[in-house]
């Protein structure tokens, strides 16, 4: 029995390291340092920064072997698309490469997830799959998601032969800087087939929820448009999203590489599966919704010990809603909550703009007044602030 069991482990736990060192988390720490190096210049769409970028991406997908091409929008701007196989079934890959510009390394936005796209290709390629691969490097997503809109007008290799698309932006941080490294993945509910690959990988960090949450923020919504099965994976937004501080040193390449490696092992299943995705015209959101954002809920009241009275107030009152609330706005909310902690440069907007008018008009001004009285903190001197200010007290009274 003792022999056996140690031989079972011999030859076992070599397949295993195998299989999670596949992904190099030298290379993907690589390649976003190459290109979130402040020479970058933080790859505004049509500078000098983003071409080189673009020539980056190109050169690495060269040397892979794929057949690569830019696709040229305008104003210098360009999408990398690259092809590899002869299948005119494929599976599209893309990220976005442009930035927010001279000062903003965007190194999770977005040099990470051109990262994971390139180490997800080079798996990919190596494994003889069934259907061939397309990588996209989008530009000019940040003013308006204009890289993959054009594509997806002026697709290089038809759309209907699309078996999915698969879209990552702003990976390697931890969302709201949690201890938990989570992982969004968006449209699921558009698929069942895309759905059940994704439930047989599933992971307790993931945050399969339906994109309707979050909105149409990434390159992934042109695709959706065009009714192509979409997978979006996100570590989604914290302190530094759009700002000076996303820098190449704060992200978690380890934790990337390590959840790179589950998304080759979906990306694979798509591509072997015999039930091609289809784009489902009524969307059916994962059952597991409710249950996730109440435990981030309950883990951001856990690691934040000054978490403003504001949030406690609306957590507990949407954990109890949740439970028999069953509209989408709920969940909505409860997701505008998370996203306005993890990034304290947008609380406001979302304070004033989403949460507060929607307990003011559930008829709860106690907590409509704290998430003015929060966005006031966060606004600038002048009419704005007094304005929130305001509201606030009107709500008091
Ligand atoms: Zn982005």
């Amino acid at each position: 029995m003792k022999l056996k069991k140690t031989l079972h482990l011999a030859v076992w736990i070599p397949v295993l390291l195998v299989s999670i060192s596949a992904i190099s988390v030298d290379r993907i720490k690589m390649h976003t340092e190459s290109l979130s190096a402040p020479a970058r210049e933080g790859r505004r769409a049509g500078s000098e920064g983003a071409a080189f970028a673009a020539q980056y991406i190109a050169s690495q997908l060269g040397e892979m072997g794929f057949e690569t091409q830019m696709q040229e929008f305008g104003g210098n701007r360009k999408n990398v698309i690259a092809k590899s196989g002869t299948a005119e079934r494929y599976i599209l890959l893309g990220a976005h490469y442009d930035g927010q510009g001279r000062g903003f390394p965007s190194a999770s936005d977005n040099a990470a997830g051109v990262a994971v796209v390139l180490e997800v290709a080079r798996e990919l390629k190596a494994k003889n799959l069934p259907v061939s691969l397309v990588v996209a490097g989008f530009d000019d997503e940040e003013q308006g998601l204009n890289g993959a809109r054009y594509y997806t007008d002026h697709p290089i290799y038809p759309l209907q032969n699309a078996a999915a698309a698969i879209i990552f932006d702003t990976m390697g941080r931890s969302f709201i800087d949690l201890q938990t490294f989570a992982l969004f993945v968006l449209g699921t509910e558009y698929s069942k087939e895309l759905a059940e690959i994704v439930q047989k990988r599933t992971r307790p960090e993931m945050v399969v929820i339906g994109t309707d949450l979050v909105g149409p923020r990434s390159d992934f919504a042109p695709f959706a448009v065009k009714r192509v099965p979409y997978l979006f994976f996100s570590n989604a937004t914290h302190k530094d999203y759009h700002g000076e501080g996303d820098t190449p040193d704060k992200i978690d390449y380890r934790r990337l590489a390590d959840q790179t490696s589950v998304i080759v092992q979906i990306v694979e299943d798509i591509a072997r599966s015999t039930a091609p995705p289809a784009f489902l015209a009524q969307p059916v959101y994962p059952s597991a919704e409710k249950a996730t954002l109440t435990r981030y809920m309950t883990q951001v009241e856990r690691e934040y010990k000054d978490l403003p009275p504001a949030y406690r107030l609306m957590f507990a009152d949407l954990k109890s809603r949740l439970q028999t609330d069953n509209s989408r706005d709920a969940l909505r909310v409860a997701t505008s909550a998370l996203l306005a902690i993890a990034t304290p440069r947008f609380s406001r907007f979302m304070l004033s703009l989403i949460l507060a008018p929607y307990f003011e008009g559930l008829g709860q001004p106690a907590i409509a007044a704290a998430s003015y009285e929060e966005a006031a903190k966060w606004a600038q001197e002048g009419p704005t602030r007094r304005e929130l200010e305001e509201k606030a007290r009107s709500l008091r009274q």
